[in-house]
């Protein structure tokens, strides 16, 4: 577990899905739930709506449209804001994540949510969740119209918010979007060791990985 110098960090920058939530719903939601409602949909077996779908979100991953309800509701003809409402029980915050974004406060560090999330997900979330308070900015990509992984995304995140990448510390369960961070400068950047409660611990590469958000506070 890093012990951060958290006398060189200003900003805390967090991502929403596996770093602060349990990615056990959106893994469940997209997994489980969607080929079910798509097989019943469409009146075929489980095992052909898995073939079908799971080539659709290889192909899109990555991209905005990966994360946009407006997408995939045209996309697979399912309306997947209500889908997901189904499910919604399964919203919940990752352990200790909230004692965490508690001592953020406390600390004075400025603190902004950014999410590849499409608002509608995110308000979906927001509703299950009492996230919004800790946060001074709750951004969404599609604001600015690129993905994380976009260089492109973190310039108009800069022109946004006017934050310092090398006093700015970085927490997310994406490897390709810690890297593309890390390309626009931003000096501290953490991983998530099990960003799904019902997953396995992930090897993060390259990067140092959240435990535990107790531990992280420590010397804060
Ligand atoms: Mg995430």
């Amino acid at each position: 577990m890093p012990v951060l110098p958290w006398h060189q960090i200003d900003t805390v920058l967090l991502d929403m899905d596996g770093t602060l939530l349990d990615l056990h719903f959106d893994n469940h939601f997209w997994l489980t739930h969607l080929p079910r409602r798509y097989a019943e949909h469409h009146g075929i077996s489980l095992a052909l709506a898995e073939a079908e779908l799971l080539p659709l979100f290889r192909q899109h991953a990555g991209t905005l449209n990966w994360y946009c309800t407006d997408f995939w509701s045209r996309e697979l003809k399912l309306p997947i804001r209500a889908l997901k409402r189904e499910v919604a029980h399964l919203i919940a915050l990752r352990p200790d994540a909230e004692a965490f974004l508690r001592a953020l406060r406390e600390a004075g560090k400025r603190v902004v949510l950014i999410t590849n999330a499409h608002r509608d997900s995110l308000s979906l979330k927001l509703e299950r969740v009492e996230l919004a308070p800790w946060f001074e900015r709750l951004i969404s990509s599609h604001d600015y119209g690129f993905p994380k992984e976009d260089q492109q995304f973190w310039q108009a995140l800069q022109q946004d918010i006017d934050f310092a990448p090398a006093r700015s510390l970085f927490i997310d369960d994406s490897l390709s979007i810690l890297r593309s961070a890390r390309t626009f400068g931003v000096a501290h950047l953490l991983a998530v060791r099990q960003p799904d409660s019902q997953g396995e611990p992930r090897h993060t590469e390259e990067f140092a990985a959240v435990e535990d958000y107790r531990a992280l506070i420590d010397n804060l």
